[in-house]
């Protein structure tokens, strides 16, 4: 008897329409591709892959705009039993260098642009080829895969096999990939799709970046097993959402994509008028958003949480009260509970560290066995590093996080990395990186430096160096000098201390800021 194949593609094209002309994703005032097209595109990519010399198993690694062929290679990957590795498109050659030499993938697709650039890079790390793809979907990719057959089976994969790579910012500086099984996303993809009630006839206005999971798992896959179809958006732009919201049913944004569309002043009920579905997540969804969002559209929104290692963790529901400030009860399937840092499970009420345990928990931290191990109780529950408190309904509420991530707009800042960037600069002695309330953004940036007298340079120059050195959304809003860091008897630098002394940075914050 043959296993049944577990490959996450299998399951989507089990559920594809069957009619195949219909619509997959619309690209606004340009082409339509239908399901039929997805499956010739992903497949003539596929066995482009193949020609490259790419094995089940083998890496991909991916920065690339969006668009819809960025997709197809996603799926491409699944088609053949690679792992996908898909990198924020605001990494700089620094950062891509780590990444390759991590993961040694086969090929490295990159941004045209980049090319001469990603040549080097992959030479350093050894990786075999790089190819090209461009926010167009012109690319030596696409252009190699003209010529190759679009028939492709579906490689036969395990519910363990690794899926996707995705990293995460490390809290000593380093990077950790995530590495998500066929299973993981195949579950995770499957609860959403039932407890969010999609229909074949949803459209989904698809406005996120889709190297991170929020995008590319919970938006994308539940379209994909839905058979249903996406307006996708190269990037989000408030207009063009108020402009198209109306064709769509499903919508899905980081609170920052809810405070932008609330400073619209068309924004309101008209706009949404076919729509069924708002969902928030990635980051806290303020209480005066949601009751903004409420008054203004008659809209509830539906927050969620998850995280890189684990998908999506707890949601409100479709049907029954979604709460403002909490994110609901853990999704079917998946078990939640908070602990002391010792392990000890608190009871409803107590605010202690988030763990969980269910079928979408990742497998682990690539090449980094020991870091897995640390994050794991002896019985299975990952520790998420979030502070939190679960209700007698259920209920979990996110109320910080026990390592101090700062995330800004969506992503993940960890301090850590950005303090060593400053701390090299020359004429600064120390610096300590945290996260400020800003109303845009979640959270800003903000370094606390203390400089050589006279050596050390400005905040405009720190803010200078940083931009050359790491992604835009890690670098510093705002830079303040002081002449010592607060610490505490142990020597530890009291963030708490610092993020009081200057928490009303943001309050008006510029466009800009
Ligand atoms: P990422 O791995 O980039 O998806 O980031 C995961 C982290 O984002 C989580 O560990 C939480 O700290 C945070 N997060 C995600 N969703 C929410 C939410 N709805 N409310 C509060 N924090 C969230």
């Amino acid at each position: 008897m043959t296993a049944s194949n577990e490959n996450l593609y299998a399951l989507f094209e089990n559920r594809f329409p069957a009619d195949r002309s219909w619509p997959f994703i619309e690209i606004p005032g340009g082409r339509t591709w239908s399901y039929g097209d997805l499956e010739t595109e992903s497949g003539r990519i596929a066995n482009r892959l193949r020609s490259l010399g790419v094995s089940p198993g083998d890496r991909v690694a991916v920065q690339v705009e969006k668009s819809p062929e960025a997709l197809f290679l996603y799926l491409a990957c699944l088609r053949i039993g690679a792992i996908y590795l898909p990198l924020n498109t605001a990494y700089k050659a620094g950062e891509i260098g780590y990444f390759l030499g991590d993961a040694e993938p086969r090929v490295f697709v990159c941004d045209p642009a980049h090319a001469a650039e990603a040549q080097g890079l992959a030479q350093k790390a050894g990786v075999a080829h790089v190819e090209t793809l461009g926010g167009d979907g012109k690319g030596s990719l696409t252009e190699g895969a003209v010529g190759e057959s679009a028939d492709c089976e579906t490689a036969q994969a395990a519910t363990d096999d690794i899926a996707a790579i995705l990293y995460t910012s490390g809290t000593t500086g380093r990077s950790k990939g995530a590495m998500l099984s066929h299973g993981n996303l195949a579950s995770n993809a499957l609860v959403l799709h039932e407890s969010w009630g999609f229909e074949p006839s949803d459209v989904l206005l698809h406005a996120l970046p889709i190297y991170h999971t929020h995008g590319l798992f919970v938006a994308t896959n539940t379209v994909l097993l839905n058979g249903s179809a996406m307006i996708f958006l190269a990037r989000f732009d408030p207009n063009q959402v108020i402009e198209l919201l109306p064709r769509a049913t499903v919508f899905m944004g980081v609170p920052t994509l809810y405070v932008r569309l609330l400073e619209q002043t068309g924004f309101g009920a008209e706009t949404c008028r076919s729509m069924r579905l708002f969902v928030a997540g990635s980051a806290p969804l303020l209480p005066q958003t949601f009751e903004e969002f409420k008054a203004r559209t008659g809209h509830t929104v539906l927050e969620r949480y998850g995280m890189t290692e684990a998908g999506m963790i707890t949601s409100n529901p479709l049907r029954g009260e979604r709460v403002a400030g909490k994110v609901g009860p853990p999704l079917p399937g998946v078990e939640a509970r908070v602990a002391g840092e010792d392990g000890t499970v608190l009871g409803a009420g107590e605010v202690g560290i988030l763990e969980i345990k269910g079928p979408n928990v990742f497998k682990g931290y690539w090449r980094m066995p020991e870091k897995t191990a640390e994050e794991f109780r002896p019985d299975g529950f990952f520790v998420t590093g979030d502070m939190a408190v679960i209700d007698e309904a259920g209920y979990v509420a996110i109320v910080g996080r026990s390592k101090d991530l700062v995330i800004s707009g969506g992503f993940n800042v960890y301090p850590k990395e950005v303090e060593l960037a400053i701390d090299a600069l020359p004429g600064v002695l120390e610096s300590a990186v945290i996260g400020l309330p800003h109303k845009d953004f979640g959270e800003g940036v903000t370094a606390v430096v203390v400089g050589e007298a006279g050596a050390a340079p400005d905040e405009t120059g720190i803010i200078a160096a940083i931009k050359d050195e790491l992604a835009i959304f890690k670098v510093p809003k705002r830079v303040f000098f002081v002449d010592e860091l607060p610490r505490n008897a142990m020597g530890k630098v009291q963030k708490n201390a610092l993020r009081e002394r200057y928490a009303g940075t943001y309050d008006s914050p510029t466009r800009e800021s």
